[in-house]
């Protein structure tokens, strides 16, 4: 009897202080477990995934996950997961170090892979200071809106083959997902056309996709929104001035106002077009690309 009482207070004392988690485990199977190498890709699996999928995020949100490495609590994440969702185009280097099961890898730019861009480029250092390249293969495959589309694909049906039973509703989320993809590449296309002529600066080189999906010229810097600008970065911007006469730099994030200064008094203004590589302070990926949208479409305005 005293057992039972102490059961009972043990029970509801748990239900206070919330060890006792509320609601109850899903019954029967486990969740399947679906981690993404970066936040696009994540966003897209939650908007696809149903209750029967755990989605998570693992990448430190101040790095960028193009170059980020997991530590040994991610690492083992990464392991234990049923679905590994890559965003191939060599993106991610440290997967090809580490082992991972290879069944439960999906590489989303596969369907398009004979269209990937190489480039060339040359060691510089993002905000943490890490060297790195972009050489090789681009790798900023979803701001060609419609590729993202095709990588949400890749994801669904994958999903699919996880959890069968659930195939119609991954169905009717990848549909909601490609209308929103839809829409916002026919108002890139819309926007490009309109841009035709123009060309622009880019503070980084990862609107290739971009660019060749919406016909807008470019040249690319290797500069981050938040560097101190010294006589070498204004001298290769200077010579991108003469050659092609941009009125607008894009950036990846926003610039600093000594940046934004700077720039303007070599008469080109400031705008930010955001891949959102990483999950943003707020809103979601849709809302940064609609943001990055009106954003460009300030130059129509001038
Ligand atoms: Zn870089």
């Amino acid at each position: 009897m005293r057992k039972t009482n102490l059961a009972i207070q043990l029970t509801a004392a748990a239900l206070l202080t919330g060890w006792l988690s509320v609601p109850a485990p899903v019954q029967g199977a486990e969740k399947v477990k679906v981690v993404s190498v970066n936040y696009p890709l994540h966003y897209f699996a939650e908007r696809i995934g149903t209750d029967s999928f755990s989605i998570d995020y693992l990448v430190a949100l101040d790095l960028d996950p193009a170059f980020w490495e997991p530590g040994d609590e991610a690492l083992m994440a990464f392991q234990k997961a049923d679905i590994v969702i890559r965003n191939g185009a060599d993106y991610a280097k440290w997967m090809n170090v580490v082992t991972l099961p290879s069944t439960t890898k999906v590489d989303t730019s596969r369907a398009f892979s004979d269209r990937l861009i190489k480039v060339e480029g040359g060691a510089h250092s993002h905000g943490d200071g890490a060297v790195h390249s972009h050489a090789g293969t681009a790798f900023t495959t979803w701001i060609d809106f419609s590729q993202a589309a095709m990588q949400a694909e890749a994801i669904a049906k994958r999903m699919t083959r996880n959890a069968p039973s659930e195939a119609k509703q991954i169905g009717e989320n990848l549909a909601g997902l490609k209308a929103d993809l839809g829409e916002l590449d026919e108002e890139m296309k819309s926007l490009g056309k309109k841009l035709k002529g123009q060309s622009f600066v880019v503070s980084h080189p990862i609107y290739q996709y971009w660019s060749r999906a919406y016909g807008i010229k470019i040249d690319s810097l290797e500069w981050e929104p938040e560097m101190k600008l010294g006589e070498k970065e204004i001298a290769d911007l200077k010579a991108v001035i003469s050659k092609s006469k941009p009125q607008w730099m894009i950036w990846e994030g926003e610039p600093t106002k000594e940046n934004v200064e700077a720039l303007a008094q070599l008469g080109l203004s400031s705008l930010v077009f955001s891949p959102a590589a990483n999950r943003p302070e707020e809103g979601d990926w849709l809302e940064v690309m609609r943001q990055n949208i009106k954003n460009l479409e300030e130059v129509l305005l001038r």
